[in-house]
């Protein structure tokens, strides 16, 4: 950015267009509150989507990647450093993969979901060639995660995708009838957080697992949005009871700091073998540092308890705003989509903005909420209040155009 230019301009000129206009430019934060370039202070319910699980410049966090940056940073993966062992562990142990378990690290949710992408196909081989996904489910942007991901005006500009995705019906009548013993893996994520928080049919993590199971097929559940403690437990699928094969997690793990990590269970630890993966800044010593202060914070401050409770607690209060906009709310946890009457949900997240408060438009006519899971009562009120504010806002102007357009 030159003197001269705002900030809108150098946007606009320097910054790859792959992104719509930056709706605002922060910069601080602390806590659950962003403060903008006139210094305007908004109460941030997107935490970055579903990343500042701490919210913004937390102590902890603070402390460990200025600790870690003063001792060491990066060595490669030639070495180890204690971090990334006490990561790995700690991830096995939140995870319940037991002694079997095994972590591959990368910098990203897409590097995870391609480190599961390739143990599929090294479970399956040319014997198994199919990989079955779910319509409408989000898994990355790289050219491995976009052809898991089973959204064709995604996919479209980038055709051909890598052969043998199949995409599925949420429903359990549909993965019987795909599931055969040429089905090397299916991946699921157990609430759709891009496509506006959609949660799965209720029991069918625990069919999917016994399917995969009778046909040899692993079961691969993306963590990267529902993960970390955001849904009132380690990781959603563990509301279910199941055990997964495989999981990825990224996003609320590093609280702020770029990591991903594939978190493998059982015999499917055993199909990486050396030379078949790797990344140069995977878990090195910086980020897993990072990533385990984040994580012993949600331990210590009992944060996977708040996410459930004020979860609770936001749900009951967005039930209670007396708005003709609202049709009710789906997710779980701090993992909250908030559905409309209308799709107007582009328009309610501009005026919250407006109203100094972040959320985001999933779909047209779903807000998503995905606020730190350390918000408590005072965090609360406020949404309530600008929220609240915003949808007014919209349905005034809802009716002065249904008004307008009125013949008189
Ligand atoms: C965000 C997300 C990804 C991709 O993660 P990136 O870090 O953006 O590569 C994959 N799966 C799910 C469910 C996500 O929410």
């Amino acid at each position: 950015m030159t003197d001269t230019q705002t900030w809108q301009e150098a946007a606009g000129s320097d910054l790859t267009l792959n992104v719509g206009d930056r709706k605002a430019m922060f910069v601080r934060g602390e806590g659950a509150y962003l403060w903008d370039d006139a210094d305007r202070r908004y109460l941030d319910f997107l935490a970055g989507i579903a990343v500042d699980a701490l919210g913004h410049a937390h102590p902890a966090f603070v402390e460990a990647i200025s600790a870690q940056a003063a001792t060491l940073a990066h060595v490669s993966n030639y070495f180890a450093t204690p971090p990334q062992l006490a990561l790995a562990a700690t991830l096995k142990r939140l995870a319940g993969t037991g002694p079997a378990g095994r972590v591959y690290f990368g910098n990203s949710g897409a590097e995870a979901n391609e480190a599961a992408f390739k143990l599929a196909r090294l479970h399956g081989g040319t014997e198994r060639p199919r990989i079955l996904a779910l319509k409408d489910a989000f898994h990355g942007r790289t050219m491995g995660t976009l052809a898991l991901t089973g959204k064709p005006y995604m996919q479209e500009p980038f055709l051909p995708m890598t052969p043998g995705v199949e995409f599925l019906d949420s429903t359990v009548e549909a993965l019987e009838a795909a599931l055969d013993d040429r089905v090397a893996a299916l991946f699921v994520e157990p609430i759709k957080g891009e496509a506006g928080v959609v949660d799965l049919p209720e029991g069918y993590l625990e069919a999917a697992r016994e399917l995969t199971e009778r046909h040899g097929a692993l079961l691969i559940i993306d963590e990267i949005q529902t993960g970390a403690g955001r849904t009132g437990a380690w990781f959603a699928f563990q509301h279910a009871g199941i055990t997964p094969d495989a999981i990825t997690v990224a996003k609320g793990i590093g609280g702020g700091f770029p990591i991903g990590a594939l978190v493998t269970f059982g015999t499917a630890s055993d199909l990486f073998y050396p030379g078949t993966h790797g990344s140069t800044f995977g878990g090195n010593a910086l980020g897993t540092a990072v990533a385990g202060a984040v994580l012993a914070e949600i331990e210590r401050a009992g944060l996977v308890d708040n996410a459930a409770d004020r979860g609770r607690q936001l749900r009951e209060a967005i039930a209670a705003i007396d708005s003709p906009l609202i049709a009710g709310t789906r997710g779980r946890g701090l993992l909250i989509g908030v559905a409309l009457q209308h799709p107007v949900a582009g328009a309610v997240t501009a005026a919250a903005q407006q109203h100094g408060l972040i959320v985001n438009a999933a779909n047209d006519d779903t807000v998503r909420l995905a606020p730190p899971l350390n918000i408590g009562d005072v965090e609360i009120d406020e949404f309530v209040a600008l929220f609240t504010a915003a949808l007014h806002t919209v349905a005034d102007a809802l009716v002065l155009d249904a008004t307008e357009e009125t013949p008189a």
